[in-house]
């Protein structure tokens, strides 16, 4: 499932070919993956938009026209945005194609179909698509140990659950909490309550430190991202823990390990990280 790495990486890969070209038409193979408005409300309501912006909020990304609507898309385990010429065959599972312009198609494609699109009319308040709810961003400045300390501390549940909960910071998953809590050197199971300063330190600096380097870890060209389908993350072999389990330890050598914690399989080093 994409993180916020990847998603920030689909937003910079989308960005040249999107922005200042004008939607034409818009066709709906699947319906359902439309949340709102009504399906063909949101294809007439699209044309003719010019793009101007894509920026990402949490995992959600966000296409901005110029008339100041918004086109909000989330991937969530599967869904993918491709932006191809006209004659480029057509994916299984592609659901929504939008005509640009410049005579590229933006192709959302989604086998297991729990991705979602939004569409919303300028001034049209979003209380739907769950962006409201969203906490701080990793890489805002205002994440630091005091805020993280305001949340945390009020919290008994473990630090993993509380790294998975968008509405505390946003657009961290399993991936990357595990990354995060292995260079914080904190256990995925420790009360959040029970952080000490230092810890909140070091954890409010490993979070923006994580993201940052897996974004930079994850770039990639349009011809791999179009060859991969946005699937392969370029990451992916710089992680140090996630999926590692029964190897060594980076730092002491001893084996990671593996548990469920909020329903998640969890990584981590139970001698590095207290
Ligand atoms: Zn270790």
């Amino acid at each position: 499932m994409p993180e916020l790495p990847e998603v920030e990486t689909v937003c910079r890969i989308l960005s040249p070919d999107l922005l200042g070209c004008r939607i034409e038409r818009v066709t709906l193979n699947r319906k359902d993956v439309i949340a709102h408005p009504r399906a063909s409300v949101f294809a007439e309501a699209l044309c003719p938009k010019t793009a101007t912006a894509i920026t990402r909020r949490g995992k959600y990304i966000q296409i901005l026209f110029d008339d100041r609507a918004r086109l909000i898309v989330h991937l969530r385990m599967t869904g993918c945005l491709l932006i191809l010429p006209r004659e480029a065959p057509q994916e299984k599972h592609t659901h929504v194609i939008l005509d640009l312009s410049s005579g590229l198609q933006m192709r959302y494609i989604d086998p297991r179909r729990f991705g979602r699109l939004w569409f919303f009319r300028a001034g049209e308040e979003d209380r739907l698509s769950g962006i409201h709810k969203l906490g701080m961003e990793p890489l805002d400045p205002e994440l630091c140990a005091a805020s993280l300390g305001k949340t945390l501390l009020r919290r008994k549940k473990m630090l993993k659950e509380c790294l998975l909960d968008q509405q505390i910071v946003a657009g961290i998953g399993n991936i990357y909490a595990d990354e995060i809590l292995f260079a914080a050197r904190l256990s995925p199971k420790r009360p959040a309550c029970s952080l000490k300063a230092d810890e909140l330190a070091r954890l409010a600096a490993a979070i923006p430190a994580c993201i940052d380097e897996y974004i930079h870890k994850n770039q990639t060209t349009r011809e791999d991202y179009i060859q991969s389908q946005g699937r392969s993350y370029r990451s992916t072999p710089f992680l140090k823990i996630y999926g590692h389990a029964g190897d060594p330890c980076p730092l002491c050598g001893k084996p990671l390990v593996q548990a469920v914690i909020a329903q998640r399989s969890s990584v981590f080093c139970e001698a590095c990280q207290r």
